[in-house]
């Protein structure tokens, strides 16, 4: 049996008057998602424990079997494990990302998408200024950075500290949403020490020249120490591989021991390779008994707040990854698909939700004629529920009924 999961970030949404009181997923055509859930199973997955924050990290722990609760640690020390950083137990780690501000505000979470290559040198500026034997700067794909502390001191009051994710927040006051709590003061000089370096960089110099905003601060949040989890293998006795264009998916590829693929092209934005992904993926099984596969698009249209980009970006991912994988699976014999979204980003509120989400299995021979589609209504009327959401990559993998035969009601805690 082969296994494929196919996520696509943040499709999930709330119905919306432009689309006639239809969300992204229902405006949608999506003929292979459809299929999955008509002719296989339908199911609403809550991917957000309750009281912890939605997002990309938490959900596709949950997604994978790992209990948030119990294995989450933090979104920076993820990250640091894919970009192969050395830390260790006693280290901190933040994201750091590349912003822009303007008048006390934070205006943009990814510094109109900075490039990686510009990134880079802001970076070399600031482990030259700022940079101590106990503090240094990693810089990632685009906004998408680190910054690790060393045996810093007090290390569980900075551990507590309310930091907010960037694109939760644009647009307000910096006074409102600099990190609170002991310790924050330290964050706060850094973030403000780096406008100065940045500002005045040739880098923003030729972006503001171009008309690009400039990435004119750092942003520190998500911060935590090394998450300690058993391997995938271990856990199902299967071998699994990670395909995604953002540090955070294979971030948790590598704490679970997974194999990382990497697929030229693969962007994180709307210009990515989605069929090179759906390629490698198939390539993959080859070696693998479970691939997951990550897109993040769909993700990056809720937060820009842009409906028809995100519907653009959900039926690129029906047709390009889950069309393609469908087409290619079926030279292994006996498969399993599991589709979903990790949580809901609302175009109305521009960042994460932590409603449950719908979720499709197909397997060879599945072959019902349901009338539900893959939407956040229909799988709301679903019988099956995953309060739990990491309990449900145990019933992909091991559940082998029928689609008729499935648990009935919402039983499954
Ligand atoms: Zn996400």
């Amino acid at each position: 049996m082969k296994y494929i999961v196919l996520v696509g970030d943040g499709m999930a949404d709330y119905p919306l008057k432009e689309l006639k009181r239809r969300t992204p997923l229902e405006a949608a055509g999506i003929k292979n998602l459809n299929y999955f859930a008509r002719a296989g199973t339908l199911g609403l997955i809550r991917t957000t424990p309750r009281g912890m924050t939605p997002g990309t990290d938490v959900a596709n722990l949950a997604i994978l079997g790992y209990d948030p609760q119990r294995y989450y640690s933090g979104r920076g020390p993820l990250e640091a494990l894919n970009q192969g950083i050395r830390y260790g137990r006693q280290d901190i780690i933040f994201r750091c990302n590349l912003v822009t501000a303007a008048n006390g505000k934070l205006i943009d979470y990814s510094a109109g998408h900075v490039t990686s290559e510009e990134g880079k040198e802001l970076f070399r500026a600031l482990n030259r200024e700022i940079g101590t034997g106990s503090l240094k700067f990693f810089p990632g794909v685009s906004y998408r950075n680190l910054a690790l502390l060393k045996k810093p001191a007090g290390l569980a009051s900075l551990l507590s500290l309310r930091t907010h994710p960037p694109h939760d927040v644009m647009g307000k006051k910096f006074s409102v949403i600099f990190p609170k709590g002991k310790g924050a003061g330290m964050l706060i000089g850094l973030m403000e020490r780096s406008r100065e370096i940045l500002e005045t960089h040739p880098v923003n110099a030729r972006r503001k020249r171009h008309g690009k905003g400039p990435a004119n601060m750092i942003w520190l949040w998500g911060q935590g120490t090394r998450p300690e989890m058993p391997s995938f293998y271990r856990k199902y006795g299967l071998k699994g591989a990670v395909i995604s264009a953002v540090d955070i998916v294979k971030g948790i590829g590598r704490a679970t021991g997974m194999e990382i693929i990497d697929v030229p092209g693969a962007t994180g934005y709307f210009d990515t390779d989605y069929e090179g992904k759906a390629r490698y993926a198939l390539k993959a099984l080859k070696k693998n008994d479970l691939v997951f596969v990550h897109v993040e698009a769909p993700d990056e249209a809720g937060h820009n707040g842009d409906i028809k980009a995100k519907i653009k970006a959900i039926e690129d991912f029906d047709r390009k990854v889950a069309g393609t994988v469908l087409k290619g699976i079926g030279a292994y014999g006996n498969y399993k698909i599991l589709a979903l979204t990790d949580h809901p980003t609302p175009i109305s509120l521009r960042t994460h939700a932590p409603d449950p989400v719908p979720f499709a299995i197909f397997k060879n021979g599945d072959n019902k004629r349901g009338k539900a589609g893959f939407n956040e209504r229909d799988a709301k009327k679903s019988r099956l529920f995953f309060n739990k959401g990491h309990k449900l990559m145990e019933f992909f993998l091991k559940n082998t009924l029928t689609p008729a035969l499935s648990p009935r009601g919402r039983g499954i805690r």
